[in-house]
């Protein structure tokens, strides 16, 4: 690894840039995400920094169920991120849909439309168990920047090749 790389990794280890979007909440997980940047929470302790524009991000924070109308933005947004990228679902709706699962307008999980890495449970999940989720999501960097990426991840989670049976003899 050049040493510019191994800076790069640092920097991401020791100041993630995390955008947010709201691909359908009904907004109270979003208060909850804003509200974990406020200076009451100190995200700057973990070099937290919201940043506007995905093309700077390490982490995506969805917020929501994805609605239909929201899908394809949210893939385009995922698609702009450099990698390594780490996606965070947030709330009930993010995992499963929610409330709104089932409804015409809804794709349901965020998992159908991006791959994610981490689900935040609640309804809404508190600011301090979002922060929890980004710092976590740095642990799952440094273990991916030790195996050279995430490829290892989802070979790690393929199940084992089927067992051949077992030859007869007569
Ligand atoms: S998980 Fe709860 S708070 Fe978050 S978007 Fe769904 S209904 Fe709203």
């Amino acid at each position: 690894m050049t040493l510019s790389q191994r800076l790069v990794n640092w920097a991401r280890l020791k100041s993630p840039w995390i955008t947010i979007f709201n691909s359908g909440a009904c907004n109270a997980c979003d208060i909850e995400a804003i509200a974990a940047l406020t200076p009451r929470f100190d995200v700057e302790r973990f070099g937290i920094l919201a940043k506007g524009s995905p093309r700077h991000a390490d982490i995506l924070v969805v917020t929501g169920p994805v609605t239909r109308k929201q899908a394809l933005r949210l893939r385009n947004v995922y698609e702009q991120m450099p990698d390594p990228k780490y996606v965070i679902a947030t709330g009930a709706c993010g995992a499963s849909g929610g409330v709104f699962k089932g409804l015409y307008h809804v794709v349901d999980s965020v998992d159908e439309v991006v791959p994610v890495d981490m689900f935040i449970a609640g309804c809404p999940p508190r600011p301090d168990e979002i922060i929890d989720g980004v710092v976590k999501c740095l642990a799952l960097l440094k273990e991916d920047l030790a195996h050279g990426g995430k490829e290892w991840r989802r070979k790690a989670r393929a199940p084992p090749a089927e067992a051949k049976p077992a030859e007869v003899t007569a």
